[in-house]
């Protein structure tokens, strides 16, 4: 189990994001991360998995715990190697490098497995097949988010972190998106995802949390909230 506690984060030593948030990710599941833009769910996965110091961010309060040990003084290296990774916003694939050389490039923390795992990344994303020696920056977006969720199963994770996986995509590719997440999630990777797509989110998600302003405002089961009147408004539109 992965659990936040208190968890306080500052910027620059003096902006207060995170405002004492606590929240935990059981084995198996899929948690829902939502929040308007700002309300600091990149923050949060960068506190988990070891990238703040390089945003000039520090963890002033509060713990990161993994079944119980602490994991928040721990560089980003060590994070992976405990089995949490974060796919960052933007997919940040290696453009001028093929398909199949970015899928390398996340087997170097896992070497041995590799051929076994680049086998079963096309088989899980099967766009990319026929694609292995393509230029990976000519790739469609759908086509480089499934890049670098497959990049990231590279390393076998425990628990996969997701940063907004369907931003800027179409109806069409955000179903696959979902679909993928939840394939991932049936072969044994926890997941947990932050979205503004909050109906795709709670659509899969066991459990959610809403942040507001670096805090935890709601944290109920995905199906309380897609029921809740205040998350159908603001942030699924649907009155
Ligand atoms: P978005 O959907 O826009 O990514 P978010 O909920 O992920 O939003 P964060 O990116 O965590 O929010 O940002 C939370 C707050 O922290 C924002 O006010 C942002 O401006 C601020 N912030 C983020 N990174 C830094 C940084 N490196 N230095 C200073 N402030 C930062």
């Amino acid at each position: 189990m992965l659990a936040v506690r208190n968890l306080e984060v500052v910027y620059n030593d003096v902006i207060l994001v995170l405002r004492g948030v606590s929240l935990d990710v059981a084995d198996g599941q899929i948690v829902a991360l939502l929040g308007a833009n700002g309300a600091g769910k990149t923050t949060l996965l960068r506190a988990i998995t070891g990238l703040l110091d390089i945003h000039d961010g520090e963890i002033t309060k509060g713990s990161v715990t993994l079944d119980g040990e602490p994991i928040h003084q721990h560089g980003p290296t060590k994070i992976v190697n405990l089995g949490i990774k974060q796919v960052l916003e933007g997919r940040r694939i290696f453009s001028e490098l093929t398909v199949d050389e970015n899928l390398r490039v996340g087997a170097h923390t896992n070497p041995r497995n590799a051929r076994q795992n680049i086998d079963r990344i096309y088989d899980l994303f099967p766009s990319l097949r026929g694609r292995e020696r393509a230029t990976a920056g000519y790739l469609s977006g759908g086509e480089q988010q499934m890049l670098a969720m497959g990049r990231a199963m590279m390393s076998e994770p425990r628990y996969l972190l997701l940063d907004e996986p369907s931003l800027g995509l179409a109806p069409l590719l955000v179903q696959q998106i979902r679909d993928l997440i939840v394939e991932i999630n049936k072969q044994g990777t926890t997941v947990l995802l932050v979205e503004q797509n909050a109906t795709m989110a709670l659509s899969i998600a066991e459990h959610g949390y809403v942040l507001e302003t670096g805090k935890v405002v709601m944290d109920s089961p995905a199906e309380e909230l897609l029921a809740d009147s205040d998350i159908r408004e603001f942030y699924l539109g649907l009155g």
